[in-house]
C-alpha cells in the first residue's frame, strides 16, 4: 500500500480557561475541518497545574495530537493561530489564562528557527505537560536534535543540561 502523502506534525494543545475540555475538542474539530490537515491520533487529556504566570491560575488541560498535513510549517502555524483567535476572541488579555494554546512540537524531523517559528518547539523538552501526552501517542519518535524519545526526555528531567 502506498504511504500516505504529506508530513507528520505533532502539536500540543492546552487550555486553562472556560470549558477546558470543550475548548480542546473545538480546536481538534476545527483542525479536522481544515483543508490539508488530517487528525490521525489524539492523546488522552491530562490535567496539570499552571506553570508560571499569575498566582492562582486555574489548572490546565493538556493533550497532544498527530496530524498529517500537506501544508508548510508556516501555513500550519497560521492555521493554529487562527483557531486560537477564533476560540479565544471573547476576552483574551495579555498574560491572561488561555482559552486555548496550540504549539507545533515536531514537523517530520525538520529543524528550523526563525523569528516566528522554531521547530522542534524550543521549550518542549522542559515541559512535563507537553512530554506526557506526547509520550502516549509518539513513544518511538525521537527529538531530532536531542535524539531522545519523549519518555527518555521525561526520565532525564533534572539530569541533563541542553545548553
Ligand atoms: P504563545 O504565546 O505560547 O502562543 O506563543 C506564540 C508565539 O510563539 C507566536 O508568536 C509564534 O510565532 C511563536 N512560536 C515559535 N515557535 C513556535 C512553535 N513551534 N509553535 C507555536 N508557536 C511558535
Amino acid at each position: 500500500m502506498a504511504r500516505p502523502a504529506g508530513h507528520v506534525a505533532y502539536i500540543a494543545l492546552g487550555a486553562n480557561l472556560g470549558p477546558r475540555e470543550k475548548n480542546i475538542a473545538a480546536a481538534l474539530n476545527a483542525l479536522e475541518h481544515t483543508r490539508g490537515i488530517t487528525v490521525e491520533r489524539v492523546s488522552n487529556l491530562y490535567e496539570t497545574e499552571a506553570v508560571g504566570g499569575p498566582p492562582g491560575q486555574p489548572a490546565y488541560v493538556n493533550a497532544a495530537a498527530r496530524l498529517r498535513v500537506t501544508l508548510t510549517p508556516e501555513r500550519l502555524l497560521a492555521v493554529l493561530q487562527q483557531i486560537e483567535t477564533s476560540l479565544g476572541r471573547e476576552r483574551r488579555e495579555r498574560w491572561a489564562p488561555r482559552t486555548i494554546d496550540l504549539d507545533i512540537l515536531f514537523f517530520d524531523d525538520r529543524v528550523m528557527s526563525d523569528d516566528n517559528l522554531s521547530i522542534p518547539h524550543p521549550l518542549m523538552h522542559e515541559r512535563r505537560f507537553v512530554l506526557e501526552p506526547l509520550a502516549e501517542i509518539a513513544p518511538n519518535v525521537r527529538h531530532p536534535t536531542l535524539g531522545l524519545t519523549p519518555r527518555e526526555l521525561l526520565d532525564s528531567f533534572g539530569e541533563l543540561s541542553f545548553d
